[in-house]
């Protein structure tokens, strides 16, 4: 079959798309046709180089696609059947998968980071991670789901645990988490203040549902929230930027309220004064993908209509490197996605 690899971490060319042995199928795996694999910020992290990779390498963790061949221990599917990829791998055997959280497996992983994932056209997976898609789902939109929706999620539904009537903070209205974030806070009916970087995603970010938008780059993130709010501030933030939004984030907190963040792409150090966080009784919250339980959750919201993903677009999988630079440059609204 044909992938991208990288054989050795770097800029986007280190990807190559070149002929590769096929998936040998596991009696307990199901085998999928790639019709369609998303983007994330995790492809970058990985080509430019994360600890556990083995290499050459194939990256690409959100899959949807048509499965081909089922293990002799793998009852239910059937060949031609259209499908999305759970992007989680894990032991399946410790007390935390038993318990239904494996995304605190010690094995855990994401598709496409320690083991390989979708760029390519063909892949095996154990038949948990397979999950039936309806009509109503294209590949594309079906690929765009997975690992942000999941992660939107747990943070805001897993961890921060939302309630009707709070108000949430979302950063980067235009990232796929963002897009997830702002639906699933009005799903849970809270107010929604959004941030985005330019006039035109400002006005995608009151489509999906934000009430207010403010834009980051122009207006300081933390008074727009202060006059939003009548000075009161929000519940939740929900943050995945980091470095150049932490302090911002953490002064738009109300008193006792949260952030939760899943991600730093604009880099990991932040400073905090510790005084804000005990005397405003701030709780501060990691997350990191969510269950396969949680998935299965999300996944009934997004197959009803009710959480819609957003396509930026697409590309041919041989034009991956194109489809790198496109997303470095930060100008998507949605997902990026590769198609073999
Ligand atoms: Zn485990």
């Amino acid at each position: 079959m044909k992938a991208v690899r990288i054989h050795e971490f770097g800029g986007p060319e280190v990807l190559r798309y070149e002929e590769v042995p096929d998936p040998q199928l596991r009696k307990d795996q199901v085998l999928v046709r790639v019709r369609a694999c998303a983007m994330n910020h995790l492809d970058l992290w990985v080509r430019k180089g994360l600890p556990g990779i083995k290499l050459p390498h194939i990256l690409g963790s959100d899959i949807a696609g048509e499965i081909v061949d089922t293990g002799e221990y793998v009852p239910g599917f059937k060949a031609g059947q259209r499908v999305l990829l759970a992007p989680m791998h894990f032991c399946h055997h410790c007390a935390k998968c038993t318990a239904g959280l494996q995304n605190q497996c010690r094995q855990f992983t994401v598709l496409g980071n320690a083991v390989d994932g979708g760029n390519c056209e063909l892949i095996s997976v154990p038949a948990v991670n397979v999950i039936p898609i309806p009509d109503s789902l294209d590949f594309h939109q079906a690929a765009s789901v997975p690992l942000v929706f999941l992660t939107a999620w747990h943070m805001l539904a897993g961890r921060a645990g939302v309630k009707p009537g709070q108000t949430v903070l979302v950063l980067g209205a235009n990232s796929g988490v963002g897009i997830a974030g702002i639906q699933i806070a009005k799903l849970f009916h809270c107010t929604v203040i959004a941030t985005g970087g330019d006039e035109t995603k400002m006005a995608r970010a009151r489509e999906l549902g934000a009430d207010h938008v403010i834009n980051h780059y122009q207006q300081k993130i933390s008074d727009e929230v202060r006059k939003i709010t009548s000075k009161e501030g929000v519940d939740t933030v929900l943050e995945h930027v980091g470095a150049a939004t932490w302090e911002e984030s953490v002064r738009s907190l109300k008193p006792g309220g949260t952030l939760v963040t899943c991600g730093a792409t604009s880099g990991f150090q932040v400073g905090m004064e510790l005084r804000f966080l005990f005397a405003r009784q701030l709780s501060i919250l990691g997350s990191y993908m969510g269950t396969m339980g949680e998935l299965h959750e999300v996944l009934q919201h997004v197959f009803s209509g009710r959480l819609k993903p957003v396509v930026d677009r697409t590309f041919p999988l041989q034009d991956a490197r194109a489809a790198h630079e496109h997303m470095e440059k930060s100008q998507m609204f949605g997902k990026i996605v590769l198609v073999p």
